[in-house]
């Protein structure tokens, strides 16, 4: 590298302030060159690093010469580690925590511990990197406007196809991340119940084997099928058909279900999550349908 890059680089680690306060910092999701410069100054200036597993973020922290000491905290300790954490937090100390790859919380642990942080009134700070949904996202050719992030799918398959019907009606596109021995039978599973859709498998991203395969959801599906699959795998798959968006009298029908549980803005809202159309519109839909229903009853 450039003399003049490696001495800019250096001046903003050395210049990259860090406050007090809880750090969600995240990390490579394979390739350690995405370790971002802030992310690096954070970690160097915590007091302490939280981390899902020691020996993992060994690793990280021995590749960028980082002394700071680690302490666990995952889904089984929080309970006893996360008080631990919140006092030193209390005193006006530094606290990192990463995952054992890419965003923290992101289907990685540290949820509580920031809802616990906020609820004593500490800054929790963002920093931002790497993360597997948004890497397969962008580079999947699917839309990018609206998506949802759905985690990890049930194993089981019943509940698993219980999950998918429950994001079928979303007009979003779904990024959703699988184990490499469950693909075949999750990707099946989705083109059962989502329908014909584009979708990608996005594997190993930043990695050396780095593959991302695009395509008609049956079609990924049924080339899944033969094949023996390794490594990290986040599947992306696209909105469903707008031209099979309901229509007028299917739109009544669905604000008049939902007014019959709720008042006219949740109704609204309801719909709108269902369908992914505008809630103004529904709104206003809402109104009009339940001043018929008024009239019609002869209040
Ligand atoms: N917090 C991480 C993030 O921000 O992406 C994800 C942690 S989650 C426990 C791990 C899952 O993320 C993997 O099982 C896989 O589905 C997905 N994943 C992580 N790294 C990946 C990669 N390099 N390529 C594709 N998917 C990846």
């Amino acid at each position: 590298m450039d003399g003049h890059i490696a001495a800019a680089a250096a001046s903003k680690l050395e210049t990259t302030p860090v406050v007090a306060g809880l750090h969600l910092v995240a990390t490579p999701i394979g390739n350690l060159a995405d370790m971002t410069l802030r992310a690096i100054a954070t970690l160097a200036r915590a007091e302490v690093i939280a981390c899902e597993d020691t020996r993992v973020s060994g690793r990280l922290k021995a590749a960028f010469g980082l002394n700071t000491p680690l302490t666990p905290y995952h889904e089984h300790n929080a309970d006893r580690a996360g008080p631990g954490l919140i006092r030193r937090l209390k005193q006006g100390g530094i606290v990192a925590l990463i995952s054992d790859a890419g965003t923290p919380l992101l289907s990685d642990p540290g949820y509580r511990l920031v809802r616990a942080a906020l609820a004593e009134g500490i800054p929790v700070i963002p920093v931002p990197g790497p993360s597997a949904a948004l890497a397969a996202l962008t580079a999947s050719g699917l839309p990018t406007d609206r998506f949802l992030f759905a985690g990890f799918l049930p194993p089981k398959q019943k509940a698993r196809r219980e999950a998918l019907s429950a994001l079928a009606d979303i007009r979003a596109t779904l990024v959703i991340y699988e184990s490499p021995g469950r693909l075949p039978a999750s990707l099946r599973d989705m083109a059962e119940c989502l329908g014909p859709r584009e979708a990608a498998i996005a594997r190993e991203l930043t990695k050396l084997h780095e593959e991302i395969r695009r395509g008609p959801l049956d079609a990924l599906a049924a080339g899944a099928e033969s094949e023996t699959w390794r490594g990290e795998i986040a599947v992306v798959v696209a909105p469903p058909d707008a031209a099979a968006a309901p229509d007028g009298a299917e739109i009544d029908a669905l604000l008049r279900a939902a007014l019959a549980g709720t008042g006219v803005r949740g109704a609204a809202a309801e719909v709108a999550a269902a369908t992914g159309l505008a809630r103004s519109g529904l709104y206003r839909r809402a109104l009009e349908l339940r001043a018929e229903d008024d009239g019609g009853d002869g209040a």
